[in-house]
């Protein structure tokens, strides 16, 4: 196969070597972490090695980390009205979350649809403070879900200033981490959050793990997603997956002492990738860009363009991009992102997404652009499009 340029990592990254390494290590051990006996207990071991590199990747106690099957399972189990918190029972009636949030979280967890309310965004893609406030005093005790950075847009969003917002109103606040997680910083105190969901496959780790980390052993789900066997401190059932949360620790680890240079770096490549646009196509619109950013994300669209007739010039020029998010790719949907900030119908079609990792080069980017330039050059000699 040709050399390829991977710019889908918002989608997912490639394993660290480090998660490879410790992954071959676990695969390794063959006891079940419940069980007493040595094997047993060696599992136990690597399970609660993980959750400490976890834990530390976001600032929280390793206690409060629940390893769960995935972002979207950790979604799901975060949001339920049954969240007791130092031993207050009564239900959440309300769940409020920005129009901006995952589709893992706009699907409302297990509240029921009427107890669903939107919060929306500005042009700049970051949640309304003020509809915010208007909406937590309208509704008692809430539950609010707001993403730390957008997975299309990268928009980071003001969580510390929504977390003070909502616990004025009595509320709860979780916050979605899953792109923002090894690529700017996360403290779980810092930012007021009380519930965090993480994915690993987004740090290098494997496909179907996540976790939901609790600001504090005070809160607790009194309905688990999945009963059984009382693992995770009864709060997800079922075997743990022990290769893949060890993978998921060894991801963090990477992930925390990394991440500063890692974001460096990829923020440069990120800078030379939008001037690059901007110069081969001063049209071209990058969303979101007034706003604080990934470092390693651009949605960027071209009156013109289809993207998913960028995307597949771009893959037969052996780059990989995306046209909105993975989940909803394949599918032709026109993003609900965009959409909430108020972007044309004409554009909406229109937006690629282009995300980094920490193994992008110079060269890839030069790949990437070589594309563009010579799509952008075949639209402008088409009729009726402006170069
Ligand atoms: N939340 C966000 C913001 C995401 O981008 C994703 C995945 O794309 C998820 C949740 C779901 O995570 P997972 O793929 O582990 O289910």
């Amino acid at each position: 196969m040709a050399e390829r340029s991977y710019f889908d990592w918002n989608a997912t990254t490639p394993l660290r070597p480090e998660v490879t390494t410790a992954l071959a290590d676990a695969l390794a051990v063959i006891g079940n972490p419940s069980s007493v006996h040595a094997e047993g207990r060696a599992a136990r071991k690597l399970v609660e090695r993980a959750r400490e590199q976890v834990a530390q990747l976001v600032g929280a106690q390793p206690a409060d980390v629940i390893f769960t099957g995935s972002g979207t399972e950790a979604n799901m189990l975060a949001l339920t009205p049954a969240i007791e918190i130092a031993g207050e029972t009564r239900p959440r009636e309300k769940l409020l979350m920005s129009a901006i949030e995952h589709s893992s979280v706009r699907a409302g967890g297990r509240f029921p649809r009427a107890a669903i309310v939107d919060v929306p965004v500005g042009v700049d893609g970051r949640v309304d403070l003020v509809a915010l406030g208007t909406a937590v005093s309208s509704a008692s005790r809430p539950l609010v879900s707001l993403m730390l950075a957008n997975n299309e847009s990268g928009v980071v969003q003001p969580v510390a200033e929504a977390a003070a917002i909502v616990h004025a109103a009595g509320g709860l606040l979780h916050v979605d981490a899953v792109q923002a997680a090894g690529r700017i910083s996360v403290d779980i105190a810092a930012l007021g959050a009380d519930l965090l969901t993480l994915s690993a496959h987004k740090i290098g780790g494997l496909k179907g793990v996540g976790a939901v980390v609790r600001a504090s052993e005070d809160i607790h789900f009194s309905d688990p997603l999945i009963r059984g066997g009382g693992q995770e401190r009864g709060a997800r059932a079922g075997t743990e997956n022990v290769a893949g949360i060890v993978a998921f620790g060894a991801a963090a680890e990477a992930a925390h002492r990394q991440f500063a240079d890692e974001a460096a770096h990829m923020r440069a490549l990120r800078d030379l990738i939008e001037e690059g646009i901007r110069a081969i196509s001063p049209q071209a619109i990058v969303f979101g860009d007034a706003a604080e950013r990934l470092p390693n994300t651009t949605l960027f669209a071209m009156a013109g363009v289809k993207a998913e007739t960028a995307v597949i010039a771009f893959d037969l020029d052996d780059v990989a991009v995306s046209s909105g998010a993975a989940c909803s790719s394949g599918k032709v949907q026109p993003s609900h992102v965009l959409a909430a900030m108020g972007v044309s119908p004409q554009l909406l079609r229109a937006a690629v997404r282009v995300s980094l990792g920490w193994t992008s080069t110079k060269a890839d980017v030069e790949r990437f652009l070589g594309a563009w330039r010579k799509l952008a050059s075949a639209l402008s000699k088409e009729p009726g499009i402006a170069a």
